[in-house]
């Protein structure tokens, strides 16, 4: 299909994010498995073999805040404004820079992640002078966690909330939210920061492994954009997904030990929908449409029905698949970049 991954026509880009050593693979011989031959290619030597990858990108273990920014988060701006939905996915296991990557430490400069520098451009551009005249812009965000497919809201109370969680809804605009969920209505970074803090103190902590604090659950960060044209009334709505996702490894067998059957299974169960819906939209590209009208199992997890309009048409996703440069994390990093090989398919 000519013009597949064009913004605004549906696609799904797929980049990778090496980090580098740190201290504790360090105090594991610190050997470094991967190689870079190109902007966009890395190889993995894993036991006595090399396995190569392809990607749109490849950012090695020196990329900047600011390159993996321009690369990934400033091409979604224009899209954006003229009403595509878009989502910037973290994709890997605990540890991997996820959470480096899309918030960084937001109040240092040179450190903020995705979010920040994409949410001050946002607000920058939202500004009425930086709008055609007759334009407004109207910002709210939301801020949910995903966790054992329960949907809480991270900005109520916990007390307050139903206990089975928030239910996730098709709306008017057939954009899936979830039902209930506080909506702030946000002007400058100060307003997402202070946001993101109240959110991330209310989120799941695995009792039996207190470091294992929010590695177990999907955080994902609504921005929901309107603008008002005031010559002919209309409105074109956008939403910005940001998911910071629960950590790929596999549950270990402590912490399973320490749960119900029935909980550790749901535990990765959106993980594992969301590569069957990338993979599935991946055949389907493939086929160029021919036969290719294949079912893509939006509904098995929460994580996917809530993404899914970030997936079809007038959307545009970038999975940023997460990874170690360090031998000692060569088995999971080989399974993050097959999970994003077999989502670059597309
Ligand atoms: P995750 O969210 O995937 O569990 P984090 O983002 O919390 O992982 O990263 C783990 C640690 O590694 C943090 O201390 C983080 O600051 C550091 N780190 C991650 N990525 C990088 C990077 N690209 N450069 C420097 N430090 C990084
Ligand atoms: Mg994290």
């Amino acid at each position: 299909t000519p013009g597949r991954k064009t913004p605004g026509q549906g696609g799904i880009r797929v980049v990778a994010r090496f980090r580098p050593v740190n201290a504790d693979e360090t105090a594991h011989d610190g050997a470094v498995c991967v190689d870079f031959p190109s902007d966009s290619s890395a190889e993995l030597a894993i036991g006595k073999r090399t396995q190569s990858f392809s990607f749109a990108r490849v950012f090695p273990p020196h990329t900047s805040q600011a390159g993996v920014y321009d690369s990934v988060g400033a091409p979604l701006l224009d899209p954006l404004f003229s009403g595509v939905n878009v989502a910037v996915v973290a994709y890997g296991q605990t540890g991997a820079g996820k959470t480096h990557t899309m918030w960084g430490a937001p109040a240092a400069p040179d450190a903020a992640g995705i979010i920040p520098r994409l949410l001050a451009e946002v607000f920058d551009r939202s500004a009425a002078d930086a709008l055609p005249d007759g334009t407004t812009a109207t910002l709210s965000a939301s801020y949910i966690e995903i966790y054992r497919e329960v949907v809480h809201d991270l900005l109520a109370p916990r007390e307050s909330a139903p206990k089975a969680g928030l239910r996730l809804v098709t709306g008017t605009t057939g954009v899936v939210v979830p039902d209930g969920a506080t909506s702030r209505s946000v002007a400058a970074i100060d307003d997402i920061m202070s946001l993101m803090d109240e959110g991330n103190s209310r989120r799941s902590v695995a009792a039996h492994k207190q470091n294992a604090q929010s590695s177990r659950s999907h955080a994902v960060f609504i921005l929901n954009l309107t603008l008002h044209n005031a010559h002919d009334a209309s409105t074109t709505s956008s939403g910005l997904y940001l998911v910071d996702l629960a950590g790929s490894e596999k549950v270990s067998k402590t912490e399973v030990a320490g749960l119900q059957l029935q909980e550790a299974k749901t535990i990765n169960k959106s993980l594992l929908a969301l590569g069957n819906v990338i993979a599935a939209l991946s055949s389907s590209a493939r086929k160029g449409g021919k036969g290719g009208k294949r079912h893509v199992p939006y509904r098995d997890s929460k994580l996917t029905r809530l993404l899914s309009a970030c997936f079809g048409g007038n959307s545009l996703t970038t999975l940023i698949i997460c990874c170690s440069s360090a031998a000692y994390n060569a088995t999971e990093t080989l399974s993050t970049l097959r999970f994003g090989d077999r989502s670059a398919k597309i």
